[in-house]
């Protein structure tokens, strides 16, 4: 037998927790007889001292078993999901699970809503009329064998802990912490029934993790739980200095994802979809080429089959913004940087992203990035796009962005690829 303020001792001297603890941590915390304040004060001493390998892996497992897990079963093809760690301008699941499905997989993705400067998948398809996030288990599944891939809200059913632990981790500062993240983020997609699993870690100026190694050491830390539970999983470090892509926002990420449907897409973001693509369909035992894919039309036909299947209509015009502005290029010369974290604040000022999970989003707010780094451009000349419902939130996204444009005279920068490493099981 053990109590709350015993177990807040031992990690906060750290000491470990065992199996029981941990086991009891949850049950009691379900029955509200461990209360918020108690577990806000254990995150805390875990934000500090961390779980080990073993801890975290009970700690999972506690959090998965607090719901109940999707059956996919019914599902022929192998199954396969992706999930991001967030960035600005990452539209890449909208791409991604309609290119796999074409190639013969079946992508449950169970998504997120935007939170502060990152945006979030299912704020982006909201913007397209009639399109429904929320779906019951037997729809999720029903869109999942009509068109291929499906994606939308994690049901309330699934890993219900992580929802309470994630509002107290929001307002008690405890969100970055490597066993707290790996284990939010691992407890919904195992849940949700998954075979395997490709990551997508951001590292960057605009992601969660702003150095290589802490990006490196979550990376290792979710791909050692998804395996210890049974789901193949991968990652990509890939980097987040500069918004992926031209458009930053809701409807214009769509519309930027349709074109990269299309075979129009900007160069980073295809080399990254291609090569999350890639690692997807080898963890799925699929021999395709998702490049002939998009070439043919069938990624494209997927995407529009799993937007009519949730109600959406794939024709419909997107909403546009009343109101433009034009940030012009302050001189003559290279773009050599463009801030990621910047240009984010200043689309989430613009309406595109939400301060409190309760927020709404606006569809036609956001900025197009009008140049990237590596471009020369004249003085004067746009740079930024920036669109929003409202006038009057033209100048916060304009404060945003002082200093997030970075020019030299000497040359353009060397080119560099979004792609940093792979990282996989340890051997
Ligand atoms: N996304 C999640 O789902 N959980 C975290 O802790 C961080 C990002």
């Amino acid at each position: 037998m053990t109590d709350a303020v015993s177990l807040i001792r031992a990690k906060r001297d750290g000491l470990r927790l065992s199996d029981d603890d941990i086991r009891w941590l949850f049950e009691a915390y379900a029955r509200h007889e461990v209360a918020d304040e108690q577990m806000s004060a254990l995150l805390m001493a875990i934000y500090f001292r961390g779980l080990d390998g073993a801890e975290l892996r009970t700690w999972t497992a506690a959090m998965i078993d607090s719901g109940h897990r999707l059956d996919l079963s019914s599902i022929s093809r192998p199954t396969v999901d992706k999930h991001s760690t967030g960035g600005v301008g990452d539209k890449v699941s909208l791409i991604l699970a309609p290119l796999v499905a074409a190639c013969g997989a079946a992508v449950p993705q169970l998504s997120g809503r935007g939170l502060g400067h990152t945006g979030g998948t299912l704020d982006k398809l909201e913007s397209i009329p009639g399109f429904r996030a929320a779906l019951t288990p037997d729809e999720t599944i029903a869109v999942l064998q009509s068109a291929g891939c499906v994606i939308c809200a994690a049901g309330s059913g699934l890993a219900p802990a992580d929802r309470r632990l994630y509002a107290l981790r929001d307002v008690t500062g405890t969100v970055e912490s490597i066993p707290l993240i790996a284990s939010s983020i691992m407890s919904k997609k195992i849940a949700e029934g998954t075979g395997a699993l490709v990551l997508d870690v951001k590292v960057g100026t605009g992601a969660f993790m702003t150095s290589h190694a802490r990006a490196r050491e979550l990376a290792e830390t979710m791909v050692a739980l998804g395996e210890e539970h049974g789901v193949r999983t991968r990652a990509l470090l890939t980097r987040m200095d500069v918004p992926l892509g031209r458009a930053v926002g809701n409807a214009v990420e769509v519309t930027e994802s349709v074109e990269a449907l299309q075979g129009s897409g900007p160069a980073d973001l295809m080399e990254v979809t291609l090569a999350l693509a890639g690692q997807m369909l080898a963890l799925a035992g699929l021999d395709a080429d998702p490049a002939a894919a998009i070439a043919d039309g069938r990624a494209l036909a997927a995407y529009r089959a799993m937007v009519r299947a949730q109600g959406g209509d794939p024709d419909a015009a997107l909403p546009r913004a009343e109101h433009t502005q034009i940030l012009p290029a302050p001189a003559s010369g290279w773009l050599t940087g463009l801030d990621a974290l910047a240009v984010g604040i200043a689309a989430w000022r613009l309406g595109a992203g939400r301060a409190r999970k309760e927020d709404q989003v606006s569809a036609a707010a956001g900025i197009i990035c009008l140049a990237k780094p590596g471009e020369r451009v004249q003085a004067g000349q746009p740079l930024l796009e920036l669109r929003a419902d409202d006038p009057g939130r033209f100048g916060p996204a304009l404060a945003a962005l002082d200093g997030a444009v970075e020019m030299s005279g000497d040359g353009p920068p060397p080119p560099v690829s979004p792609i940093i490493e792979e990282v996989g099981p340890a051997q």
